[in-house]
């Protein structure tokens, strides 16, 4: 991808969609044009999972302080911990020049666009409804009222993204996920209203070439 003009870009999805493969796909695949933004949660760490690696944990105490203090541009309760994206993150991010990936639920994608008009929204989509119904009931052991619990959940954050996000993206084959969203993001660095409100580009054409 060219260098180009920096904003933040949510991914969501419902869940079973693989939304952090994606992220972390794109991050790998060009770790010089993007970065994925570490949340801060209250939920402990699960398996190998790494602190200020896959997410800062905080204690109920640092996450609350932090929230006064203004430091978070949004936070959620899910599934009965707290999550939120770290202001410090995006910032910097954005500042060492990557796109800053966000990896976070529907609640925080939308207090994203509201706050940030700059930001991108792209909403993750399984391939159709049985191949969804199929990866929850995998992932598992639970008995049948949780998995229809789990099916109904996803049905409704379903809705909610596909109403809601700027674009829709069908993660099915990996790769071809992957280079949608790229292509989109690509789009839409080249936006005349982003370059024209950042862009140095923009700066040199504006107003005739001077001989
Ligand atoms: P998990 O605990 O399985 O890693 O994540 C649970 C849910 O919280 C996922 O949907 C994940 O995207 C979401 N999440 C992770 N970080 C954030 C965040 O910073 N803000 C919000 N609103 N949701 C988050």
């Amino acid at each position: 991808m060219s260098e180009g003009v920096l904003f933040p870009v949510v991914l969501s999805a419902g869940s079973g969609t693989g939304k952090t493969t994606v992220a972390q796909e794109l991050q790998r695949a060009n770790p010089e044009r993007f970065c994925i933004s570490v949340s801060a949660t209250t939920r402990p760490p699960r398996g190998k999972e790494r602190d200020g690696v896959d997410y800062h944990f905080f204690d109920e105490g640092q996450f609350l302080s932090l929230v006064d203090s203004g430091g978070f541009l949004e936070w959620a309760v899910v599934h009965d911990h707290y999550y939120g994206t770290p202001r410090s993150e995006v910032e910097h991010g954005l500042s060492r020049g990557r796109i800053v990936l966000l990896d976070i639920d529907i609640q925080g994608g939308c207090e994203i666009m509201s706050t940030l008009s700059e930001a991108v929204s792209i909403f993750l989509l399984p391939p159709n409804k049985d191949e969804l119904i199929h990866r929850l009931r995998s992932r598992g052991t639970e008995d049948e009222e949780k998995i229809k619990l789990r099916i109904q959940n996803a049905q409704y954050e379903i809705e909610r993204g596909m109403e809601a996000y700027d674009y829709l993206v069908v993660n099915d084959v990996l790769e071809e996920c992957v280079s949608t969203v790229t292509a989109i993001i690509k789009a839409e660095q080249m936006k005349r209203w982003r370059i024209e409100k950042n862009s140095s580009l923009y700066r040199a054409f504006h107003g005739g070439i001077k001989q």
